[in-house]
């Protein structure tokens, strides 16, 4: 009895349905990058480009209460590393900031804006990277489909969920962004990287600031 009655209520992940997963991400060595934990299930459009490709063609089909190991290869991932997005700055270019190995900031550069991380000070020369800090890793996800449903016209439309905050609301793009460089900012809009350094690792730079935030 209770296969007729899942047979009723399965609804297959599948291009034009929202899904909300929960999952843990490792690197190679086990270590946990990133996980939904507190933060909720992740909630996202298929097949709009909302979550990294790798992700999503292991999620597609799945069903609400699966769960499944997703093994994601840079490719399909956040990209190979490249020495090319290195780039020497000197330290006088930091003005009165003292530059540290790992920070992070916005900038300029001439592939439009992007997060780069302090790799190497040496001397009076710093060393910025350009890689997303996932980039040229195979990612491990241990995922569980926690809700499949259609998407609304809305959605479609926009190319992301609508929760009940609306666009943009409660988490649609990152609950765990930081306030002040906030999704939809004009400053991050370009890149389409909303919530780019909090946002989830799953989640796509661009997932919601592409979509057009703002929108209602
Ligand atoms: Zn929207």
């Amino acid at each position: 009895m209770a296969v007729n009655s899942t047979l009723l209520n399965t609804m297959r992940v599948a291009k034009e349905t929202v899904v909300a997963i929960e999952y843990t991400l490792k690197d190679d060595q086990g270590n946990i990058i990133d996980a939904s934990g507190e933060r909720g299930p992740m909630e996202y459009l298929h097949g709009a480009q909302n979550i990294i490709p790798g992700l999503e063609q292991g999620v597609e089909g799945l069903v609400a209460g699966d769960t499944k190991n997703v093994l994601v290869p840079p490719q399909l991932g956040y990209g190979e590393y490249s020495d090319k997005l290195l780039q020497l700055v000197p330290l006088s270019a930091f003005g009165a900031n003292t530059p540290q190995v790992g920070m992070r900031f916005h900038a300029e550069t001439n592939l439009g804006m992007r997060v780069l991380t302090i790799k190497k000070i040496d001397g009076e020369e710093v060393t910025l990277d350009g890689n997303h800090e996932l980039a040229g890793k195979t990612l491990h996800f241990d995922i569980k489909v926690v809700s499949v449903r259609a998407a609304e016209p809305t959605e479609l439309a926009h190319g992301h969920p609508h929760q009940s905050g609306g666009c943009c609301g409660g988490g649609g793009c990152g609950s765990g962004e930081a306030s002040g460089g906030g999704c939809c900012s004009t400053e991050e809009g370009s890149e389409g990287g909303c919530c780019s350094t909090e946002e989830p690792a799953a989640q796509k730079q661009g997932g919601c600031g592409s979509g057009g935030c703002g929108c209602s």
